[in-house]
Formats: C-alpha cells, sequence, structure tokens
C-alpha cells in the first residue's frame, strides 16, 4: 500500500517546483487491520459474558428469589466474570508479544501436579471427564509455571469447547530422553485439513458452522504455541474432522538445553 503526494516547493529566486512523494503504508495497514480486528473480535466476546452478568444482577436486584436459584445466578455471574478476565489476559499478552516479547520466570516446575490441578478444575465444570495418564518419569520442566498453567488450561479449554456430545479427554505424559511430551486428546469435531495451517495464525477461528457456533477469539492457541516456543519447545497437533485432535506439547527438561 502507497500514498502518493504532491508537494510545492519554493525555493527564493528559482522556479517554483514540485516534489512526489511515495509513503510506503503496507505495515502502517497492517497494524491498523490487525487493532481493527482486535476491537471487533474482543468486543464481540465482551457482549455475551456482560449481557449476562448484566441479566442475572438485575434479576437478583428486582426479586426476593430463594437461595438455590441465587447460588446459582452467583456461579453463573462467577464463571462469565472469569471468561471477561481471561479475555483481558489474552489481549494484555497479544500486546507484549507485538512489542517487547513475555517476560518469564523460569523454575524446575513438577508437570505432572500441574496437569492434575488443570484437569480437577475442569472437571467440576465440564460435561467430559477428563484423564490424566502418566508415563515412567518425574515430569520436572525448567518453566515458567504460571505460563505452563495458561497452556494447559488453553488446550483443555478447547479440547472441553470443540467436543460437545463426548465424553471423555485423555491428557498423556511422558518422557523421551531429554523432553517431556504431553498429548491431550479430544474426540471431539476435528479440524478439517484444508485450514490445518492456519491454526496457530493470531485471530484465526475455523471457519465452518460447527466451529463458528461456539465462541472464541483465534487468540489462544497463538499464545500457547509462542509461550512453548519461548521454552523453546513445540506445539503441534494432529486432527481430522469428527475423528477429534491431539494438541502435543514437547518441552525440553533441562536448563541447559535452553
Ligand atoms: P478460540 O478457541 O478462542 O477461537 P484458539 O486460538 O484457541 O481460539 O483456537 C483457534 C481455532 O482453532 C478455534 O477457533 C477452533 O476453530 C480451532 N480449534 C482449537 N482447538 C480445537 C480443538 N481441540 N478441536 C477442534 N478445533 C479446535
Amino acid at each position: 500500500v502507497f500514498s502518493l503526494y504532491i508537494k510545492q516547493v519554493d525555493v527564493p529566486g528559482k522556479n517554483h517546483g514540485f516534489l512526489l512523494v511515495f509513503r510506503d503504508r503496507t505495515e502502517e495497514e497492517r497494524l491498523n487491520r490487525m487493532k481493527n480486528e482486535l476491537i471487533s473480535v474482543v468486543s464481540h466476546e465482551l457482549r455475551t459474558p456482560v449481557a449476562t452478568i448484566m441479566g442475572y444482577v438485575e434479576l437478583m436486584m428486582m426479586y426476593d428469589l430463594p437461595a438455590s436459584q441465587r447460588q446459582e445466578f452467583m456461579e453463573t455471574i462467577s464463571s462469565e466474570g472469569s471468561r471477561l478476565s481471561s479475555l483481558l489476559d489474552d489481549v494484555l499478552d497479544i500486546q507484549r508479544l507485538d512489542n517487547d516479547g513475555m517476560t518469564y520466570h523460569m523454575t524446575y516446575v513438577p508437570l505432572l501436579e500441574l496437569i492434575e490441578g488443570v484437569a480437577e478444575q475442569w472437571n467440576i465444570k465440564s460435561v467430559q471427564r477428563i484423564y490424566v495418564h502418566a508415563f515412567n518419569g518425574d515430569f520436572f520442566a525448567y518453566a515458567d509455571q504460571n505460563r505452563m498453567v495458561q497452556v494447559l488450561h488453553n488446550l483443555v479449554g478447547n479440547a472441553v469447547k470443540y467436543s460437545p456430545g463426548t465424553d471423555r479427554i485423555d491428557i498423556t505424559l511422558w518422557e523421551e530422553d531429554e523432553w517431556i511430551c504431553i498429548d491431550v486428546r479430544d474426540y471431539g469435531i476435528g479440524i478439517p485439513e484444508n485450514v490445518q495451517d492456519m491454526l496457530f495464525t493470531k485471530f484465526y477461528r475455523v471457519d465452518n458452522s460447527d466451529h463458528r457456533q461456539i465462541g472464541g477469539t483465534g487468540l489462544g492457541l497463538y499464545i500457547s504455541r509462542k509461550i512453548v516456543e519461548d521454552h523453546h519447545g513445540t506445539l503441534t497437533f494432529l486432527s481430522a474432522s469428527d475423528k477429534g485432535s491431539t494438541f502435543k506439547i514437547r518441552l525440553p527438561k533441562q536448563e541447559d538445553l535452553l
């Protein structure tokens, strides 16, 4: 994208001159598009939780509801509040990634414990049961604990979200040489082969009716892959439509491999 403008230059004692100015605005346009996309995706995703919270609060203010119903409404308000807060976290992360990058607080992290914690939290709220299988290893990785929790929540959350009507999700952990391997497997709607290349692109969401009716921003996988790669690991997947997906994290165990 170029902009072109003509500037008149007056040099005293000389003829008038004109200057043709070309300016390459490709990068500027790209950033603008990205900003617009962020605003439109985020405001769309804000709409539902905000409307739900407002609606429930108004109902509770207007009516003297039985305790059990109040409790149910409060739980919904709380989970919609968490959705808002994780959406804001994603926006801040995108901001960080696009500027200076993220900063990491590295320690030896007990991944099995972490994964069991994440599975437990999802087991409370998801229809599917999350099973954790671990084989031979201590599963300590040199990593940023909170960022690892974030990646796992994102992958398990997607597995839950994109496998309606199924009853299980399997997380498998094992060690191979100096690597820790984690697979998150669901049996849901899967990812069509012709769009698999796009999946880790910022804002990308599979554009078919099965996927569209499930909410999202297309930011989670982009952020997760960046975090895993900053740990010198990889995040990939295998998937087929209607057969489910397996998201695969590979992380180096040791500090000196980083
Ligand atoms: P979001 O879920 O917020 O849209 P993500 O970046 O986490 O964003 O995922 C990008 C897209 O990849 C999703 O919109 C969805 O179409 C697809 N996707 C991610 N995880 C799965 C999964 N486990 N099964 C099927 N599709 C998935």
